[in-house]
């Protein structure tokens, strides 16, 4: 099976997750290509050779320098008709699901969204994915021609730099007419911990009503010990304690870190929906009873405004950074 993987870049620089769309691939077939768009992707195009793709399709131009859905589908719908590839993967972020369902739209294939693991069944993609607000895992596969599916962020290892080097095929920018005019592009504040690329993240609920402001402050100063993102949940983020981009949940991000401390969160099936599916799950909240602790690994009945700072100091004397 040919496999082509969507490597995402923002502002010449790869998002990293696209690596392990990459070395999902590559653990399913040897057959695989990659496609890279954006403007200066020199680097990201060699490092998708030298981490195992076989045949790297770049786009570089100024026009693609940052994410337009109309232009990136019209080049991976013509990267594909090049390659012949029986499937096409891509990392499921906000741009690669969008990238995804719209090339699937045009080609009138079949996609299946937000795997948390993908296999071959006779040379049919096969992805496991939570339904029903990620109380239950489906198998689900399309008989169509190119096949789609996006792959939850650090859902898969990703592929290793191997020193190989790829086929170059250089393409130019595919005409077509974008409907969207991008305004203004905000980044990330330097140094601020993405919550789909977290290994740990610490999130905080309404549970902080009581003094929001220092709540998040202890809040951040444990995920700042552990290098770990801050999350929260709506109702903190409807309550105006937080800003949205940290949501998790059905409306906010989908994660999988390694860790996830979840306090004063009462685990409302739409927060479980964004977390359910995180390594290892350790719960603070009061109420002993909360529905939270039904997915907690680990649970501590007590106040979060005093559980935080005993855990931070642990953590801290625990890393000699104390
Ligand atoms: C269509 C739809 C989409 C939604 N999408 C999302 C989503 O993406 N993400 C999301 O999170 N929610 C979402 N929700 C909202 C969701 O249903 C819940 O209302 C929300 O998750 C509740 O947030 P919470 O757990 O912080 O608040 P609460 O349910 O009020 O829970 C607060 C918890 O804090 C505990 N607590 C209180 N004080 C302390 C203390 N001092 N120390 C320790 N524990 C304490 C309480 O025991 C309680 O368990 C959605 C709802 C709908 C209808």
């Amino acid at each position: 099976m040919k496999i082509l993987v969507f490597i995402e870049t923002d502002n010449g620089a790869v998002h990293t997750s696209s690596w392990e769309a990459l070395g999902k691939a590559l653990s399913l077939s040897d057959d695989v290509s990659a496609v890279v768009i954006g403007q200066n992707v020199g680097d990201v195009s060699a490092q998708a050779g030298a981490r195992g793709a076989r045949t790297v399709y770049v786009i570089d131009d100024a026009s693609r320098a940052t994410f337009d859905l109309d232009l990136y589908t019209a080049d991976v719908k013509a990267v594909l008709a090049a390659s012949d590839a029986d499937a096409f993967l891509a990392i499921h972020t906000g741009n690669g699901r969008d990238l995804a369902a719209a090339v699937g739209a045009d080609l009138n294939a079949g996609f299946v969204a937000d795997c948390l693991d993908l296999r071959l069944d006779d040379d049919t993609l096969v992805g496991t994915r939570p339904i029903y607000s990620g109380n239950i895992l489906a198998d689900a596969k399309t008989s169509s021609h190119p096949q789609i599916a996006t792959l939850r962020p650090r859902a898969a290892t990703a592929a290793a730099d191997t020193g190989a080097s790829a086929e170059v095929v250089t393409m130019s920018p595919t005409a077509a007419e974008s409907r969207v005019q991008v305004l203004a592009v905000e980044h990330a504040q330097t140094g601020e911990i993405s919550l789909t690329d977290a290994n740990i993240i610490v999130s905080g609920g309404r549970g902080v009503a009581k003094d929001p402001e220092l709540g998040f402050k202890i809040i951040g100063e444990l995920a700042d010990t552990l290098r770990a993102a801050v999350g929260a949940s709506r109702a903190a983020v409807d309550a105006g304690y937080i800003e949205y981009k940290h949501q998790v949940g059905q409306t906010g991000k989908v994660v999988r870190p390694d860790l996830y401390i979840a306090c004063g969160i009462s685990g409302a099936v739409q927060h479980l929906a964004g977390m359910g599916a995180s390594k290892l799950i350790v719960v603070i909240n009061k109420d002993s009873e909360a529905p939270i602790f039904s997915v907690a690994n680990y649970g501590i009945v007590g106040d979060l405004f005093e559980v935080v700072p005993a855990m931070n100091s642990a953590a801290q004397s625990k890393l000699h950074k104390a």
